[in-house]
């Protein structure tokens, strides 16, 4: 579905992706683990459009995006959840959901708002409310609901977790397994390497820009190179 092949991107002339390789069948869900500064970020922004590649492809559902707009790609069904949330605080929590689905009819807003309000019941109970008033991790699950509201068929989550208390990292866990149980491929980039390898039927390891390790998440997770660098064991 997502096929990724030499990427590179840079920040002026300084290069941090040197030519990644990756790719995601329809239903997988997928981790990208690496240290801070790894370019994950770079990575997934390249694949959302909002970060210029300097070469290679990316292809998804058979369309070549590598230079599309952010808007197509979330047309075509790839939508993220971005790092640092960027909500809009002075909207209320109902109208960040809306800005979700641009691109939906009535009736597909008001299923997949229903969908997000079911995934996050306390996003319902605080819909009327401005988001700049939710906690943190309110406005990190209203941020993935936002981008479920796009309709993905394939959602790119960068850092879900991040500044979570460890209960409701747990339940933004629980929810991406809900999300892989309703057949969303999910392209997962995560700080938190167990929980990412525990969720995912895949990963890749993202070292200085390139990919230096890929297999299925168990096999990872039990691999002495990422259980000393990434799981503190
Ligand atoms: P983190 O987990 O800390 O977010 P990451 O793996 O997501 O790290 P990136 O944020 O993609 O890594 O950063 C990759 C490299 O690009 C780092 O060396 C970083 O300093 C650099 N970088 C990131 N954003 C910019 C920017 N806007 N301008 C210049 N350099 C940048």
């Amino acid at each position: 579905m997502l096929e990724v092949a030499g990427l590179k991107s840079c920040y002026g002339r300084i290069e941090v992706l040197h030519g990644v390789d990756l790719s995601i069948a329809r239903g997988e869900t997928v981790a990208i683990v690496g240290a801070n500064g790894a370019g994950k970020t770079t990575l997934l922004k390249c694949l959302s459009g909002v970060q210029p590649v300097s070469a290679g492809h990316i292809r998804f559902d058979g369309n070549d995006i590598t230079r599309a707009q952010p808007f197509r790609r979330v047309a075509l069904g790839l939508a993220q959840s971005p790092e640092g949330r960027q909500i809009f605080t002075d909207l209320s929590v109902e109208d960040n959901l809306r800005l979700g689905a641009f691109r939906a009819g009535r009736e597909t807003v008001a299923g997949n708002m229903r969908t997000a309000y079911e995934l996050f019941p306390v996003l319902r109970q605080k819909r009327a409310q401005l988001a700049g008033g939710l906690s943190g991790g309110q406005q990190q699950m209203l941020a993935l609901a936002r981008a479920l509201m796009a309709d993905p068929a394939c959602l790119l989550l960068d850092e879900p977790s991040m500044g979570l208390a460890p209960a409701l990292v747990d339940q933004i866990f629980e929810v991406i397994a809900s999300l892989k149980e309703r057949g969303i491929t999910i392209l997962l980039v995560e700080q938190n390497a167990y929980a990412a390898l525990s969720v995912s039927t895949r990963a890749y390891v993202l070292e200085n820009g390139a990919i230096a390790m890929s297999g299925e998440a168990s096999d990872l997770a039990r691999d002495d190179r990422v259980r000393a660098a990434y799981l503190g064991v």
